[in-house]
């Protein structure tokens, strides 16, 4: 690190940061003093939170090149998309985006024929109206590639997620004047990894440990957008934690595809439980985090780390999919029903109250009316704390695209109907179980109303709670849960002594 670096000031203060707190120094620290002669760039985002914390990445990138983030795409010299295109939905919503920066008329747009295009590369900068430049990453550049130029022709970067460590380079040649560039290799076998990166959350510090996928889901892109899977070495994840607490974040949440199916790149070949148990042991650190787990590699070494250390949160996010056996095979999912089963019992039986989240998806080709009951009877007997549930969305390059008996949208919207409510009485019944416990929080909002304040549990539920303390962001408070909703707990801070359970 070293480099002064620019947090997104407004944001952070919007989002907590308060007067005195080391979340404060943190953003005092980095800022430029001076915004003069500098480039901006707007930056944003689509999808999970890998590709949250992506664009992290990218902004620190960008910053530790001396631009200067803005809040809206008028305002921005370069301006950036990082898509998802795990469902159609999310791919659409950035050509929509791109179509709003087309140039009007007679404005210096790009590339109106190939000659064109040939002298606008012999020029200094580029490009879209205004003389912007517009890039695009993630997965979405990954699948559409090169096309991304014909349908869009104002656009000058194309960049994949499996190319990221070619970003700077990109950057670089552009500011050199170059008309287009591309990153879309995926045969590349480093993970994107920047001196610095720019960390939206003062609570809460990202860091993706395994990145790309070698699963192959029959409807999953993620494959061939985000390449193979590469871990990074320990030694360099457990130096950068240590460089997050030494900064004052406390919680710490690893990230990957399949990040259990973390394979130390380094010869001290670590278990994905060692890495959490040493995460967990580093000095101010109070809680790890960890998502998303496959179930092929979820062993109980997992359990038997959280329940040996309570700075591992108590919950794991283990999606399924589907709750049938014939479904789960056309998937591709590498597990049955019941191996499923039997690792949620494996949580069950722990010595820590596991908190389980899954993810489902409805009307897989195939998917009859009696699978579609198997997932709602799995629901009942794993009894999750909550599930992400999508209609199948059909992607290209999936081998699911050439498999019969499609399912209606109208039928994919019933079930899904139906799986949405059910889930939604589990987690009312679960949380209303929860009331008179005593929980900790860490506080990482404050409401308009006095005295009300928010924060996650290390079950990572929402807990809305009050207490009379000035100021507490940041703080861990003892809560005792008065209600519940399907989606959050209430309560209020305990003052006092609190018993142990
Ligand atoms: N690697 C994780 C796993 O194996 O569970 C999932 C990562 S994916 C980015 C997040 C979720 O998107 C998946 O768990 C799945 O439920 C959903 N998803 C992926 N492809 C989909 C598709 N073609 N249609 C609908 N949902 C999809
Ligand atoms: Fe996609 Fe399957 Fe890989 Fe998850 S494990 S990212 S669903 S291919």
């Amino acid at each position: 690190m070293g480099k002064s670096f620019d947090i997104g000031l407004e944001r952070l203060t919007g989002a907590g940061a308060w007067p005195g707190s080391e979340t404060e120094r943190r953003i005092e620290a980095g800022r430029f003093d001076t915004d003069a002669g500098r480039e901006t760039f707007y930056l944003e985002t689509f999808g999970c939170q890998m590709n949250e914390h992506d664009s992290e990445k990218v902004a620190g990138v960008l910053l530790a090149r001396g631009y200067k983030q803005v809040e809206t795409p008028e305002a921005a010299k370069v301006i950036l998309y990082n898509t998802c295109s795990i469902r159609e939905k999310a791919a659409q919503k950035v050509f929509s985006r791109l179509g709003e920066l087309r140039p009007s008329e007679g404005e210096p747009s790009a590339a109106k024929s190939r000659e064109v295009d040939a002298r606008l590369n012999a020029r200094k900068v580029v490009n879209a109206g205004g003389g912007k430049i517009i890039g695009v990453l993630g997965c979405v550049a990954q699948q559409e590639g090169e096309e991304i130029f014909e349908r869009a022709p104002w656009v000058s970067l194309v960049c994949g997620s499996a190319s990221y460590r070619k970003l700077p380079q990109l950057i670089a040649e552009l500011e050199a004047g170059n008309r287009r560039v591309t990153g879309l290799d995926t045969d590349t076998d480093e993970t994107f990894e920047t001196e610095i990166t720019r960390r939206d959350n003062p609570f809460r510090a990202y860091l993706t440990i395994i990145e790309g996928c070698d699963k192959a889901c029959s409807y999953c892109v993620v494959p061939f957008t985000r390449g193979p899977e590469r871990s990074r070495a320990s030694a360099s994840i457990l130096q950068e934690v240590r460089q997050l607490a030494d900064m004052g974040y406390t919680e710490i949440q690893l990230l990957g595809q399949t990040v259990n199916s973390y394979a130390d790149s380094s010869a001290r070949k670590m278990r994905f439980s060692d890495l959490l148990v040493a995460t967990a042991e580093i000095s101010g650190i109070r809680r790890v985090r960890f998502t998303t787990s496959h179930p092929r590699d979820f062993g109980k070494d997992i359990v038997e780390a959280i329940e040996a250390y309570p700075a591992i949160c108590e919950h794991v996010h283990l999606p399924v999919q589907s709750g049938s056996a014939a479904v789960l095979r056309a998937m591709a999912r590498t597990y049955t029903r019941d191996e499923y089963l039997e690792k949620v019992a494996w949580m069950k039986s722990a010595k820590r109250a596991i908190s389980i989240t899954t993810d489902i998806i409805v009307g897989f080709p195939g998917e009859s009316d009696a699978d579609f009951q198997e997932t709602l009877s799995l629901m009942d007997s794993v009894q999750y704390d909550g599930a992400f549930c999508f209609k199948y969305s059909p992607r290209p390059n999936t081998p699911s695209l050439a498999m019969n008996d499609i399912i209606s949208e109208d039928e994919k919207s019933r079930r899904l109907a139906i799986l949405l409510e059910h889930q939604r009485e589990i987690q009312r019944s679960r949380n209303e179980k929860l009331v008179g416990q005593v929980a900790e929080v860490l506080v990482d909002g404050k409401s308009k109303r006095a005295n009300q304040w928010s924060g996650h549990t290390s079950s990572n539920r929402v807990m809305n709670f009050s207490s009379h303390a000035e100021n507490i962001l940041g703080d861990y408070v003892q809560v005792k849960v008065t209600g519940a909703t399907p989606n959050s707990l209430i309560g209020e801070a305990v003052t006092g002594p609190v018993a142990s359970p």
